[in-house]
């Protein structure tokens, strides 16, 4: 018997740790575990529960439609997996690498455990196409510049799809069952350490169980059957014109995969195997730009290898800037101004509206991400940690590593090439990408029926014209090229310059 500890890799189709445990026949069948670890529990939101709940339930199912199910634990995993480990026999416990440096202080809290009481433990590659440490400069350092990075990574060889354990490979429900009933390994001694660990084989929590709240929001299906379909339906047309197309939030014209590769739901390399296929079909296609497309679509896969890398080489970057200003900056952080960004009730509509799909949906356009993050830090001056601890209570793809790069790139603390002087114009932004206004009027619903000049004009206007063409929206809350003044001052005083020259 071996353990295979599912964490951010709800699925069993091209899953690396647990094809490799299911291959081994001398060691029987696998039985799949999930701990409901309490460190990262107390870090989590209620939006993130119900997507975890949720991806839970459909891994369970898959696991169910083998004649299998999923254990399931709560506490911390370096008591549990030992403990589970002795209770059932198993000879090794095997999982996939985790990156972020969280994960990786508890993976070797686990790795100690196991080891005390001789059980083996088996770590593997999984998560990413290419590991943190495969890809480095010629001199041999971690890249910080995307475009250098991407190159490295466009060209590597990658690993076809890990095949999906079929048959016995996978632990019978019945043998699940007997094997973690006390009754049947409780006969040596009245009190051994694998007794005290409480497991329930296929029992989910609800999100009250584990002291969350469930959350009004309208989530996308989780599971690795939705992320099959959704990348199916994308690889079919969408793909095509995505470097075009994939700027206008109206158009919808991206994957919306991001939970499912965040939870694990759908593996990097099947979903890496289904663009290249596409990459073929493109030679066909009426588009001009189609093949171009799928590698445009291709390079956001590398955005978030980019990202993984740079959080696993810099760990620190979770509260830290990533890039140093030598005085330090002096955000502005006014609690009613961060307050109205939040609600979504600022005034600049584009904004606004990044802002409520966000909590209306668990997630937000990642043009419209840009567009907002650029809000708070170069409009609103305030710094990024607001921004980022928002995003993560809503956001249900909130991944560390992404949303930490995201905002930092947004801030000009982070990784991106351009000096600080990059700040988003929210209106010139709105006109560009939401010409209609469709994206905005969807979500900020007191300015249906506005003409989309007017609400493109919305911060320009006099205040009578607002009144008498949407009453109960907002006015602007500050002066945007008040503000880029401010912010430009701001920087050059961080970088010791004087902000009048
Ligand atoms: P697609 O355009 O279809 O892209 C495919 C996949 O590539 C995405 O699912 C995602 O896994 C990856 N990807 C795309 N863009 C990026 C990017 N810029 N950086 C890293 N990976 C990318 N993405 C997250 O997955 N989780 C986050 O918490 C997150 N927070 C962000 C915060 C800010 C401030 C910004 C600017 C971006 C953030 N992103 C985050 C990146 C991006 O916005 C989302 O990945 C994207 O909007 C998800 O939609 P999609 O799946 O349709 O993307």
């Amino acid at each position: 018997m071996e353990l295979f500890w599912h964490r951010r890799d709800l699925r069993i189709a091209d899953n690396v740790g647990l094809a490799t445990a299911a291959d081994r026949d001398e060691t029987g069948p696998v039985a799949p575990v999930f701990v409901f670890d309490d460190d990262v529990l107390a870090h989590a939101s209620d939006v993130r529960v119900r997507r975890l709940l949720d991806g839970l339930a459909a891994l369970r199912a898959a696991y169910r439609e083998r004649g299998s199910d999923l254990l399931v634990a709560r506490g911390d995993p370096a008591e549990i997996l030992p403990a589970l480990a002795e209770r059932v026999d198993a000879e090794r416990v095997v999982w996939n690498r985790d990156y972020s440096g969280l994960a990786r202080e508890r993976d070797a809290r686990v790795r100690r455990a196991l080891a005390a009481v001789d059980v083996r433990r088996e770590a593997h590659h999984d998560a990413v196409l290419h590991e943190p440490d495969s890809i480095r400069t010629n001199a041999g350092d971690p890249y910080s510049v995307y475009s250098y990075y991407w190159k490295k990574w466009r060209d590597r060889a990658v690993d076809p799809p890990a095949p999906t354990p079929e048959g016995d490979a996978l632990a019978s429900t019945a043998a699940l069952s007997e094997l973690t009933s006390t009754e049947t390994t409780s006969t040596e001694t009245t009190s051994t350490r694998s007794d005290a660990v409480d497991v329930a084989v296929g029992e989910l929590p609800t999100p009250a169980d584990l002291g969350f709240a469930e959350p009004d929001v309208d989530l996308d299906p989780a599971g690795t059957d939705a992320a099959r379909e959704r990348l199916e339906a994308f690889l079919d047309d969408d793909v095509f014109g995505y470097a075009e197309d994939r700027d206008y939030p109206a158009r919808a014209a991206t994957s919306r995969l991001s939970a499912h590769l965040r939870y694990g739901e759908i593996g990097v390399r099947e979903t890496y195997a289904a663009t290249e296929e596409a990459r073929v079909a493109a030679s066909d296609r009426p588009e001009t730009d189609a093949e171009e497309s799928v590698e445009e679509f291709q390079a956001q896969l590398a955005w978030r290898e980019f990202y993984t890398q740079v959080l696993y080489h810099n760990p620190e970057v979770v509260t830290a800037n990533y890039k140093t200003y030598e005085e330090g900056i002096d955000w502005r952080d006014d609690p009613e101004e961060i307050a109205a960004w939040k609600r979504g009730e600022t005034g600049y509509p584009i904004v606004d509206a990044g802002m409520r799909q966000l909590l209306a949906e668990g997630y937000m356009h990642n043009r419209v991400r840009m567009i907002v993050a650029s809000f708070l830090t170069k409009d609103l001056l305030s710094d990024w940690r607001h921004g980022y601890d928002h995003f993560r209570e809503h956001l249900a793809d909130h991944d560390t590593a992404n949303d930490n790069g995201g905002w930092q790139w947004a801030a000009s603390t982070g990784t991106d090439a351009q000096p600080y002087f990059r700040i988003f114009n929210p209106t010139t932004q709105g006109e560009r990408y939401d010409p209609d206004a469709e994206y905005i009027t969807t979500h900020v619903p007191e300015l249906r029926g506005v003409d989309p000049e007017l609400i493109h004009e919305w911060p320009d206007l006099m205040a009578v014209q607002r009144a008498n063409a949407a009453p109960e929206y907002p006015d602007p809350i500050v002066d945007h090229g008040e503000r880029r003044e401010a912010a430009l001052a701001m920087f050059k005083r961080a970088r010791g310059e004087d902000p009048d020259e």
